[in-house]
């Protein structure tokens, strides 16, 4: 684990479930803009879907339509998933704990400041 405290944890558990919320209100509403049937059903199962990973439901759907809210929603169900597994907040590159402050403003982070910016570089 972390060196996370319960009160950070809870927090950031929080902002998870909040902007999981938002991801599948807006892919719900980019459904329904769609105006087939097809995405309108599937708009449903979207704002149904409850405790249910939406990414997998998504899965089958053209990645193109939504793709960047997909991933999106993608990243923060995986971060969810290291939570309740218990291995949450760590970098997938030096395993050292991501600061707090950092996740804060991006909770579903994956990689301490230092190796995302080499992430991103391609280094
Ligand atoms: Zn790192």
């Amino acid at each position: 684990m972390s060196d996370l405290n319960e009160t950070q944890l809870a927090a950031l558990k929080l902002l998870l479930q909040e902007h999981r919320q938002q991801l599948r209100a807006d892919i719900r509403d980019e459904l329904l803009r769609k105006d087939s049937e097809q995405y309108g059903e599937l708009a449903g199962q979207v704002h149904d879907a409850g405790e249910e990973s939406v990414a997998d439901m998504l899965v089958e759907l053209n990645a193109a339509v939504l793709g960047q809210s997909i991933r999106t929603l993608r990243e923060v169900e995986a971060a969810q998933q290291r939570l309740a597994e218990g291995h949450y907040g760590r970098c997938v590159d030096c395993d050292e704990p991501i600061p707090f402050e950092r996740l804060r403003v991006y909770p579903s982070a994956t990689r301490c400041l230092v190796h995302q910016e080499a992430f991103e570089q391609g280094a």
